[in-house]
């Protein structure tokens, strides 16, 4: 059958866009009707080099550019991304399949991230002491590092990349991406507003690939600090193999959280919480609150509501005007894992409360779609209840107190975020304080945090010492000189009195 030919994702390296066509590809799909949309080439050894080569060059230039002038930039970027928002989420929406609201959210973090490194001349700013011993001041400069890395994960296709270059380019830092090659288009768009917002060339690089491009960053003698977000196997391997090399990493791993949902609890507000936690973004979040933990006997009461939301989401394509409640997932191969696991968990003796196998959506039969599923009984030990599930399947517990939904919240490996719906303070004390996990919501369902704090995952959700965002963030981009200064000699001519 005759193909018709995609377009060609290209790289940006030194101020050049290219489009390799002697790489091999690999599809980009729009997740709602299944087809190929582009073809990303997946770059080499030779490739990561070249970008690395070029951020080296440009980055004695950019490190001593004034950093309210590398702010600037940042204030131009951060107008042409809201000038092309809706743009932008239209194509976070066909790539990824969320919906053009969850898309919409997507970019907006990620623009909270762009207006807070406008802030860098207060960010980067030092300390002082003077008269620290008699005739001796003491002070603090921050330094850029100089060629840092990005890898990103297909979920969120514009917050990810955004939590990472803003802050490491107006630290002054150069910058090599490495965009998911799911969702490499919206990264393309926002390093061609980067471009036009006046970056000079090299110091930004964009590469697109798999494991052969990474590997080469993560061992390149010339990077020297690399933010990962991704899955835990990868998020370990990544810390392991960059640290081993030398360079700083920030990894940031995959997740299962915990909703924990108390007999005093504003129903309606919870069962808001508890939908948005497992089924926004397809349950395709780290944030997911995939697991909700019932506390006493109104539990029932609970359920039979959520099971009749969870029925009544609307499952559909995103990427025309009509907008669903949930879009598709990434791929088909995901949607299939995603099955599989349901199948394993029902084979096993978990019970399905709402069943969203068999989801069909006339106008889009070849999109990768799952419908909103509830289980209950699924036993500790079954794949369903150890794996990050990554998709709309929401997992229901039941215990008899808050010790014991505690206990089922700290069983978990990961620690990224933990939540609980309750009216009483006390509860919600002992929760934040006993469960396990960087990022704790009360009364919110997903704690995700915005830029001006980190996003603070713990245990096997993260790898590395300084997190993402924030002044963590500024910290990790950066390195501090300590001067210690005493003048012994008097100046030159007659300025002193005798
Ligand atoms: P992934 O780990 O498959 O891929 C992430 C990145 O690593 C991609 O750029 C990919 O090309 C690269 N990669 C994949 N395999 C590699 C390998 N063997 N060697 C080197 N690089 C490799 O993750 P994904 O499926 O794109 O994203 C989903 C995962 O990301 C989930 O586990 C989710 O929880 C996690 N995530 C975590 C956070 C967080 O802040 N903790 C945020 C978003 C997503």
């Amino acid at each position: 059958m005759l193909q018709t030919p995609v377009p060609l994702v290209p790289f940006l390296i030194d101020g050049e866009w290219l489009r390799p066509t002697h790489l091999a590809t690999s599809p980009v799909y729009n997740p709602s009707t299944g087809e190929v949309i582009a073809a990303v080439p997946l770059a080499g050894a030779a490739d990561a080099d070249a970008a690395v080569r070029a951020a080296q060059a440009a980055f004695p230039g950019w490190a001593e550019t004034p950093v309210i002038d590398r702010a600037r930039i940042m204030f131009r970027y951060r107008s042409l991304v809201e000038e092309h928002f809706d743009e932008i989420a239209r194509i976070i929406s066909r790539e990824h399949g969320k919906t053009y609201a969850e898309s919409r959210g997507d970019l907006f973090r990620g623009l909270e991230v762009i207006e807070y490194s406008c802030g860098a001349p207060t960010l980067v700013m030092g300390d002082a002491i003077g008269n620290i011993a008699r005739g001796v001041d003491c002070e603090t400069l921050r330094y850029p590092l100089g060629v840092c890395v990005g890898i990103t994960p297909f979920n969120f296709p514009a917050m990810i990349p955004l939590w990472m270059f803003p802050l490491a380019l107006v630290t002054g830092n150069t910058f090599v991406l490495k965009p998911s090659e799911r969702v490499p288009l919206t990264a393309v768009r926002l390093a061609e507003l980067l471009v036009e917002a006046g970056l000079p060339k090299g110091v930004f690089n964009v590469i697109h690939g798999g494991k052969p491009s990474v590997d080469a960053l993560l061992t390149h003698p010339l990077v020297k600090a690399v933010s990962f977000v991704g899955s835990t196997p990868i998020a370990r391997y990544i810390h392991l193999t960059a640290s081993s090399h030398g360079k700083r990493v920030q990894a940031n791993g995959g997740a299962r959280n915990y909703v924990v949902v108390m007999p005093d609890s504003d129903v309606a507000k919870t069962v808001e919480g508890v939908m948005n936690a497992a089924f926004g973004c397809a349950g395709e979040r780290c944030m997911a609150g995939s697991s909700v933990v019932t506390v006493g006997n109104r539990a029932k009461h609970l359920m039979g509501e959520l099971a009749a939301a969870a029925r009544s989401l609307k499952v559909g394509r995103t990427d025309t005007e009509a907008q669903p409640d949930m879009g598709a997932l990434i791929t088909g191969a995901h949607r299939d894992r995603v099955l599989g696991l349901i199948e394993s968990g029902v084979s096993s003796g978990a019970t399905l409360m709402v069943d969203g196998r068999s989801i069909k959506v006339p106008d889009a039969p070849g999109g990768f779609f799952l419908g909103a599923t509830v289980v209950e009984d699924v036993q500790p030990e079954m794949a369903l209840a150890q794996e990050e599930v990554f998709g709309p399947v929401l997992n229901v517990i039941h215990t008899s107190d808050l010790e014991a939904a505690i206990a089922q919240a700290n069983q978990s490996a990961y620690g990224n975020g933990a939540s609980i719906f309750t009216s009483s303070g006390k509860a919600a004390r002992e929760f934040k304080h006993r469960v396990n996990a960087g990022m704790i919501g009360v009364n919110i369902g997903v704690p995700a945090s915005l830029a001006m704090f980190p996003f603070s995952g713990w245990n096997d959700s993260f790898f590395g010492d300084l997190h993402i965002q924030g002044r963590e963030a500024v910290w990790f981009y950066t390195k501090q000189k300590v001067t210690t200064t005493r003048w012994i000699a008097e100046g030159v001519g007659d300025v002193w009195r005798k």
